[in-house]
């Protein structure tokens, strides 16, 4: 005769196998606007929400096997935007361009409360592998860890994991060197660095690498602010530009800054000239975009405004002035 298995303990099996309960507390004024739906690995999305209350409001990207893969926190337009009474506010994160393809969420939380979950579907996308050989001097800046290293990556992370409260553009970006320059690197190459001593290791190339001369000059992608303009072992020459809240652009390898940290500068305004300088294997421009800490791809911020905030607006629905 088969043993049944007492109550009390099947009961605890079906607890523990349930998936983990969430609170879905979505107010009753609540809405929500989401730009676009349908989003590749690289690709940036903003949400806008009217009526959520809380102060603590995040935004998470979710894959369909309920892990996260981005997240982001929500901050007020300014100046402030209503819609029905209540205030708009935003999050922008991008999908990180190891996400796999197929169905995802973005969920919306109140601290521990899920107020709304929305389905979105994340595409398919290829990118380029490449090997890159380094000499000693590149070997040394890549793999020899110093303080000087530390110190200068703990301020590039600070500056870059910040969501400020300025918006300076809600524009798409233009490439900071001309467009038909050839590029020598893609946004999310998969590379394999082969170091002197024969050792390798494996990155993700973070921007685009345009192959231009020593001396070229480079542009501001869109309006800002300089939060970093100094020279970084790894880096070279760099700058750091914020645009809007969380999202930042990035120049490396500059042979000359022309631009000063904390000021303002307009599109295409001067940053400095390209060069050789960090770890670099020949002259070119590095350029880079991050959203909420992420990688995100140049081309599409190129494409489109990261926050087009008319669009978000029309499509929260509603009356408002800006
Ligand atoms: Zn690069």
């Amino acid at each position: 005769m088969k043993k049944r298995l007492p109550f009390f303990i099947l009961l605890a099996l079906c607890v523990t196998a349930a998936p983990k309960a969430r609170l879905f507390a979505q107010p009753p004024h609540f809405k929500a606007a989401v730009i676009p739906e349908h989003l590749l690995p690289g690709e940036p999305v903003s949400v806008a929400i009217a009526g959520a209350g809380g102060a603590n409001l995040r935004l998470s990207l979710v894959s369909g096997r309920g892990r996260r893969l981005a997240k982001a926190v929500f901050w007020t337009l300014s100046p402030r935007v209503f819609v029905e009474g209540n205030i708009v506010q935003i999050a922008l994160l991008t999908v990180p361009s190891t996400a796999k393809p197929g169905n995802a969420a973005l969920r919306i939380e109140n601290g521990d409360a899920v107020i709304k979950e929305f389905a979105i579907t994340i595409g398919d996308r290829k990118f380029a592998s490449e090997e890159i050989a380094l000499n000693e001097q590149n070997t040394g800046i890549r793999a020899v860890p110093s303080a000087l290293k530390t110190q200068q990556a703990n301020r590039l992370w600070t500056i870059l994991s910040r969501t400020g409260r300025e918006i300076y553009t809600v524009s798409a970006f233009t490439s900071p060197v001309p467009t038909d320059t050839r590029r020598t690197s893609f946004f999310g190459d998969r590379r394999v660095y082969r170091y002197s001593t024969g050792k390798t290791d494996t990155a993700i190339h973070a921007g685009i690498d345009y192959g231009v001369p020593t001396g070229t000059t480079v542009r501001a992608c869109a309006d800002g602010k300089v939060l970093l303009a100094e020279y970084r072992e790894a880096t070279g020459n760099s700058v750091i530009i914020e645009h809007l809240p969380g999202v930042y652009s990035i120049y490396y390898h500059m042979s000359k800054l022309a631009v000063k940290e904390d000021s303002l500068v307009e599109k295409g305004r001067v940053l400095g000239e390209s060069g050789a300088t960090g770890l670099a294997t020949g002259p070119h421009l590095h350029w880079e975009i991050r959203v909420a800490g992420e990688n995100t791809d140049p081309d599409i911020c190129s494409a489109r405004p990261v926050f087009d905030r008319d669009a978000l607006l029309a499509k929260l629905g509603g009356s408002y002035a800006h």
